[in-house]
């Protein structure tokens, strides 16, 4: 049984229809990724799933059970998210933020405990930011934010996580050890990892699947390299890339292309040698 079934989705915002015919299945223990352009409906796809908003038609369901008819901190036992925009919690600690994810384990009669505590450092010392927890989170750098929002992801000790541009702020080596670490616990601990992003060679390099969204539909699911050709990039994206092999893994990598820099442009010429 996967561990989630979206079927036969259709969501909209008044008259903005977002997300139409979502059909798909998170295997369990899977690492899947998702790409589109802006609006694409990738933000709405992870609310939807987390039952954040209702579909207007269709279902989601968590590990045979459908969503709707889940308490919400049974569902949140069961998955995670990292939101894309979550400017409501500034007020708190980072500490505080971290903990908040241990309230769906918590009960009517158990209270946060010394275990709740150190699951909440452990995921703290996973994201690097053990040395923030007693900042107050609007005095955080952007990429300090999400990395404080990701150890309360973790902390919540969930099946799934559902990741929503989780690197959009972070540094190189940031981004890189966040990957690295998803990776991790998903082959480690069996973490079933659902991570929208914008980097397609972070995707390629590390999901096992891939799936692109365009205009609110699934234009193509399936291993990197069936997804991330150069015809379903400029399909999706209206842009020209180059898709090549990576030397490290073989896997697919892509390159933005412009009149500017590719083919006759400057950067042959600045690399031809001198005339004169
Ligand atoms: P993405 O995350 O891929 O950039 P979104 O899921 O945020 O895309 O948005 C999908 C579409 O729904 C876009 O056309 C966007 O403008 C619209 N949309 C998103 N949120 C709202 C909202 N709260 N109200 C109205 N329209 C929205
Ligand atoms: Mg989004």
């Amino acid at each position: 049984m996967p561990i989630v079934k979206v079927a036969d989705v259709d969501f909209r915002y008044k008259n903005i229809w977002a997300l139409r015919d979502i059909s798909f299945e998170i295997r369990r223990g899977e690492f899947l990724g998702v790409i589109g352009p802006n609006g694409s409906g990738k933000t709405t796809l992870v609310r939807v799933i987390d039952g954040i908003i209702t579909p207007e038609k269709g279902e989601v369901s968590v590990s045979g059970i459908a969503i709707r008819d889940m308490k919400r901190r049974d569902l949140a036992r069961l998955v995670a998210v990292v939101p894309q925009d979550s400017a409501i919690i500034f007020p708190f600690r980072a500490l505080e933020i971290v903990m908040m994810g241990r309230s769906p384990h918590l009960g009517m009669l158990r209270f946060e405990g010394e275990s709740d505590l150190e699951i909440a450092r452990r995921a703290m010392e996973m994201t690097d930011t053990l040395s923030l927890a007693d900042r107050s989170m609007d005095s955080l750098s952007g990429g300090e934010r999400q990395r404080v929002l990701i150890a309360r992801a973790l902390a919540q000790e969930s099946e799934v996580v559902l990741l929503d541009e989780p690197t959009a702020f972070l540094d190189i080596k940031h981004q890189v050890e966040f990957f690295s670490l998803m990776k991790r616990l998903n082959r480690e601990k069996g973490l079933t990892v659902f991570a929208v992003t914008h980097d397609i060679n972070l995707a390629a390099a590390y999901c096992d699947r891939i799936m692109l969204l365009k205009e609110g539909r699934i234009h193509s699911v399936g291993a990197p390299g069936e997804v991330i050709t150069e015809l379903n990039i400029r399909e999706v994206y209206e842009t020209d890339v180059l898709v090549d092999a990576n030397p490290l893994n073989g896997l697919p990598r892509i390159t933005l292309l412009s009149s500017t820099l590719s083919g006759q442009g400057s950067r042959s010429e600045a690399g031809a040698a001198p005339q004169l």
